[in-house]
């Protein structure tokens, strides 16, 4: 089968419209579909758990906005909240009750958050989250995971979900060799790597930051002596432990990975859902750490829009909605029919792959052997994939638009829906030409 792509006259005519306008056409590059080719659908509005394109054509919605979506589109409860919200105006810059409430939530939900900061991104929650541990601990080194994202951040920018591994190459131009030359990527999973960094490095790492699981190279589970190992030795060393669970926090437990995991960082970074589909991140941990930040510390940071009364509004809802209600249980059983009934379709169709799931996140690898760090994700066959989401799209299947972004689903995707998608990839992985 020859890529085909399924793509409606009006969204081709828009992307010619945007690419003029901004740059590639898009405000968030993977918007743009390079990873697969062809051009993106131009979405007009989404409900529950379909999205729809502005050519009238209706698709079953696996990334629910890069994750925040977990209730699916247009909650009514979270409807209700922010319009009640728009209704007393959009922005104060100055303290509001909401706030606290949130704060609350988050630090009642995770784990490791004692004190909360309310930001505008996940970008902004992982770049203030290092300065502050550099801050707290007077030291300047970090240590981040080959293939693990965590947003645009300079000294972050480094083997973030492609590019090799290697030490403090920045991956963007513009990303100076200074930004990223305390920065000391190390292969995800590899407990021996991690402890050889610590014995050559001791007493100089501010923080360790990773995805607890990670979402930005496919789905990757830690494991759980990977996650133990980063426990101790930054404890010993007097590192700070910083969990980036941007994807992960309220979608794989109310705690997120570190509750599902039962390993608890100093530092927790956050995004997507806390903002329930609005522009917020938040980053908090313990008390004694993040009493750095002014005014209660000297680690400056702020934002004219943090704590912004609609968005926070939205992100209130959405947690006391999955508090009250928790979906976990079921997504986890729609997660385990998801990912049989997909793994079993490419079996049966001869495809080397392989399945990995926790939660509600997963990706169908085209590769034979598990997948664990950057250099195993590197291997998978992008080809395949490409010819596979496009084959989706054509059956109203919306999937992530790279092999290496997890998809994810939310409690709106019903039985009937997680097996109409198993049905649409038994029709089309036989096709494939791989
Ligand atoms: N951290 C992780 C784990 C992410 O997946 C992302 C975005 O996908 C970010 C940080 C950056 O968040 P944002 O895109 O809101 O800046």
């Amino acid at each position: 089968m020859s890529i085909h792509h399924a793509i409606g006259d009006k969204s081709v005519a828009a992307f010619d419209r945007a690419r003029k306008l901004m740059p590639g056409g898009v405000n968030s590059p993977a918007r743009a579909f390079g990873a697969v080719g062809g051009s993106p659908l131009f979405i007009d509005h989404a409900k529950g758990p379909y999205l729809f394109d502005i050519d009238g054509r209706q698709f079953v919605d696996y990334i629910g906005s890069w994750g925040p979506m977990i209730l699916g589109h247009q909650h009514p409860a979270v409807i209700e909240a922010v319009t009640k919200a728009v209704h007393r105006g959009t922005s104060y810059g100055a303290p509001t009750e909401a706030e606290s409430k949130l704060a609350e939530q988050v630090i009642e939900a995770v784990p490791s958050v004692e004190k909360v900061r309310l930001v505008n991104s996940g970008t902004e929650a992982t770049m203030s989250a290092i300065r502050v541990a550099r801050g707290a601990t007077g030291r300047n080194k970090i240590i981040k995971f080959s293939g693990n994202y965590h947003g645009h951040v300079d000294s972050l920018l480094v083997a973030a979900g492609s590019a090799a591994a290697t030490l403090g190459v920045p991956d963007s131009p513009g990303v100076t060799p200074g930004a990223g030359g305390d920065t000391i990527v190390l292969a995800y999973n590899d407990v021996n790597q991690l402890a050889a960094a610590f014995d050559q490095h001791a007493g100089e790492i501010a923080a360790v930051i990773l995805e607890p699981v990670v979402g930005n190279m496919g789905c990757v589970p830690p494991s759980q002596e990977f996650l133990n190992a980063l426990r101790t030795v930054t404890t010993k060393d007097g590192a700070i432990l910083i969990f980036d669970e941007v994807m992960t926090g309220f979608r794989l437990a109310f705690g997120g990975a570190q509750e599902l995991f039962g390993v608890t960082p100093d530092m927790t970074t956050l995004g997507k859902i806390v903002g329930g589909g609005m522009p917020l991140g938040a980053y908090g941990g313990r008390a004694d750490i993040m009493d750095n930040v002014l005014p209660a510390g000297k680690v400056f940071q702020a934002g004219t829009l943090s704590g912004n009364p609609v968005a926070v509004a939205a992100g209130s809802a959405t947690l006391q909605l999955l508090k009250d209600q928790p979906p976990y249980e079921y997504l986890e059983a729609m997660g385990e029919r998801l990912a049989t009934g997909i793994d079993q379709a490419a079996s049966d169709a001869g495809i080397d792959h392989v399945v990995q799931r926790v939660g509600s996140m997963m990706t169908l690898f085209f590769n034979p052997d598990l997948v664990t760090n950057w250099d195993q994700a590197d291997r998978c066959n992008r080809d395949a994939y490409a010819e596979y989401f496009w084959a989706m799209i054509g059956e109203g299947i919306y999937l992530p638009c790279s092999q290496f972004e997890a998809l994810f689903f939310g409690n709106a995707h019903t039985e009937a829906l997680i097996d109409q998608t198993v049905e649409a990839a038994r029709k089309v992985l036989p096709d494939l030409e791989r």
